[in-house]
Parts: C-alpha cells; structure tokens; sequence
C-alpha cells in the first residue's frame, strides 16, 4: 500500500483539450452565423438563453459578456449602488467581490463554514439599516444554504442575488442553484462546468421586471434602437459565444454525471487516509441535493507539502484559494483584520483541489488517490 504506483501518469487540471476535441458541427454553425452577419444580440443569443433558462428551470435567461457582469447586472437592476451594503462569503473568488464593488456598493464579508457556504449563523449580525442583498457563492459545485439565507432575507426584507458561477446544475431542496433569489448570475469561462470559448455570463430569473431591466442594463440601457431609458453598459453575449454555448448547454447532464461520478471514486479511495478529510457536502443527502463537482476538493494535513508532491508526481493539483479574498491587498481599504474570518483562514491552509471534470478517467483518479497515500504513508 505504501509503494508509489507506477508507471508515473501526467493528470492535468483542465478538460478544455478533450473537450473541443471534436466541434465540426460547431464551426459549421459559426460559418453559418458568419454568412447571416447577425453578430449582435442575435437569434442565436436568444435560442441559446431559452436552452440555458429550461436547464435551470428558470422563466427567463440573460446572456452577457462574463459571470461578474452576471453578478452585478441584477445588483444594478434592483437599484443597488454607494451608501448601500451587500453581504457575501469571505471565501469566494475575486470577482463576487468586483461585482459588488462596481456597483458602488461596499463588500460586508461573513464567514463560511466547512461546507463552503456563508454561515447562516452568522448573517444576522452582519445586517445593518444599509443592508440591501445578500450575494451567497455556491462554492465548488456545491449549495450553500439556501433554504436558511432565504428565511433570513425574507425576514430583513434583503433580495438575494446568488453567485453560481462554480454550480450550474446544482440543487439544494429539488431546487437548482441560481433559482433561489431573484436572481443568480452564471459563468461559461472555460474553468466552468460549461464553457465557452472565451467569456461569456448569463442570468436567470422569474422575474420579468428583473428580466427587463437587465435587457436594458446590458444593452446601453436601449428600450429600443432610437430610446434609452436608463444608463447601462455593453455587456451583450456574444453571438458566437452563443454559438458555442448551444453546443455545450445540450451536453450539461452528461457533464455533470460524469463529475458526479469522477467524486464518487475520490471519495472511496480517500475514505480511509486518516489526514484527508472529506468536506461535509450539503448538497449530496438526497436525491433532491446535487451537488456538481467544479473542483474536487478535501482538507489535506501538511498541503503545501501534499501539493508538492503531487506536482512531482505529475498531477496538477490547485488551491482555490491560497489568499483568503479579505486579506487581498485590493481590498485593504474595507478594514478587516487578519484572523476575522477563521474558518475562511483554515480552509485557505488545508483546502486542496483535484479535477474532477467528464473527461477524467478512472486509471487517473485511482493514480492520483495512490500518489495521495503515497505521500503519508512515507
Ligand atoms: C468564475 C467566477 C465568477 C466570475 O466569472 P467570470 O466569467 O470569470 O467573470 C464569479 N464568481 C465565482 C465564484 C466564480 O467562480
């Protein structure tokens, strides 16, 4: 059990290469589109949002130019901007913080706790009269705590705007990431569940006063081509994008069974290494839960070293994150202390990500759990 396997297998991070391996039908769409010279908000923009919306189960989606304009088109659309104050997870990826902060508003961090998610228990005390949303980040594929931040809301009267950018698919309750608040902004950056080639966001909602106003907000705030009713950015989707994004979206069952099933074979093979530790998954209890695998992720002891030796073994392991966000230099001004946020803190010490993407195979998982044991069986 303590010898290292071999021969040594490279395992690399990102699928994007088996991915697009095969995409004549997409050029063939492209060529298409090309010749139709409908390169703005064009059809294909919208028959691209009505797939994307019934694989959410969404009544209505929004494509636009990356997951942060996901995030703050819907911020701007409920009115939010200076003097006002937004609530999300001191673990999370820059651009939730970007998004909040290209509205004007400030940032108000509120730690995780080890299922990834923003600590329900702690937002309360968080809320203050300036309080305006609540940005929870489903991390990792899995759902924060939705049925808990959704109560909290409704009682403080806060709109919650989810960022589920690393969750596409998954569900909390039978209900999928992003449908929970009047909102949730999406990613197709080519490190997502779904990806494009290049960057593209999208927004799904039920509602039609919040579908309108991020139409508006996306487009120079245009009620038409002569009117503009309020001001607003370019952040359409791009056609081709949308092109690409049709192709993909069809495919996204299979893509999320295949991390589903990639997680499975981690979780039995890591079961028994006493320094791994298994993250507690909130999203994987029932059937009614799913959570989507964008990074396999566990608590390792000694990581750095851990990751080290994965990195000499071949394997391409990450950390997400190494820099708890609060502690960034961007984001000094905000005041937090070090240590503020300790759950966030040891997650950034232990927290190891593997792939555990469709394209995966069962000889580099079971490599990759070997190189693993390897390392503390020394
Ligand atoms: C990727 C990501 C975003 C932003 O997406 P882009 O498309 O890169 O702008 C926002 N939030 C989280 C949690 C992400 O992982």
């Amino acid at each position: 059990m303590a010898s290292e396997p071999v021969p040594v297998m490279t395992v690399r991070y990102s699928p994007l290469e088996q991915q697009f391996a095969d995409v004549d039908e997409v050029f063939d769409e492209l060529k298409a589109l090309v010749r139709s010279t409908d390169f703005t908000l064009g059809k294909v923009v919208g028959e691209f949002e009505e797939m994307f919306a019934a694989a959410v189960g969404s009544k209505y989606a929004i494509g636009v130019g990356s997951g942060t304009d996901a995030l703050k088109i819907p911020l701007k659309a409920l009115g939010i901007g200076p003097g006002d104050e937004v609530i999300t997870a001191a673990n999370t990826f820059y651009a939730t913080a970007g998004a909040i902060a290209e509205t004007g508003a400030r940032i108000v961090f509120v730690d995780c706790d080890d299922t990834f998610g923003i600590d329900p228990d702690l937002i309360e005390a968080a809320i203050t009269p300036r309080t305006k949303a609540i940005m929870p980040v489903h991390l990792a594929g899995d759902m924060a705590n939705m049925t808990r931040i959704a109560e909290i809301a409704e009682k403080h009267g806060l709109k919650v705007v989810e960022d589920a950018c690393q969750s596409l698919l998954a569900k909390e309750a039978g209900r999928p990431a992003g449908t929970w608040g009047i909102a949730g902004g999406f990613s197709m950056h080519p490190l997502k569940i779904i990806n494009v080639w290049g960057d593209a966001g999208i927004i799904v909602t039920d509602d039609p006063e919040m579908d309108r106003m991020c139409r508006l907000l996306r487009n120079h705030g245009l009620r038409n081509r002569d009117e503009m009713e309020i001001l607003g950015y370019n952040t359409r989707l791009d056609s081709v994008q949308a092109v690409v994004g049709k192709w993909i979206v069809a495919k996204v069952e299979d893509i999320v069974a295949g991390r589903i099933r990639n997680a499975a074979r981690y979780d039995a093979g890591f079961a028994d290494i006493p320094e791994i530790t298994i993250p507690v998954r909130r999203a994987a209890k029932s059937a009614d839960e799913r959570a989507v695998y964008l990074n396999y992720v566990v608590f390792a002891e000694r990581r750095d070293e851990l990751l080290a030796h994965c990195r000499a073994h071949g394997i391409d392991a990450k950390v997400h994150y190494p820099i708890a966000l609060y502690r960034q230099d961007a984001l000094r001004h905000l005041g937090y202390e070090a240590g503020a946020f300790p759950i966030t803190d040891r997650h950034c010490e232990t927290m190891i990500s593997f792939p555990a993407d469709q394209h995966l195979l069962p000889d580099e998982i079971d490599y990759l759990i070997g190189v693993v044991r390897g390392f503390y069986a020394r």
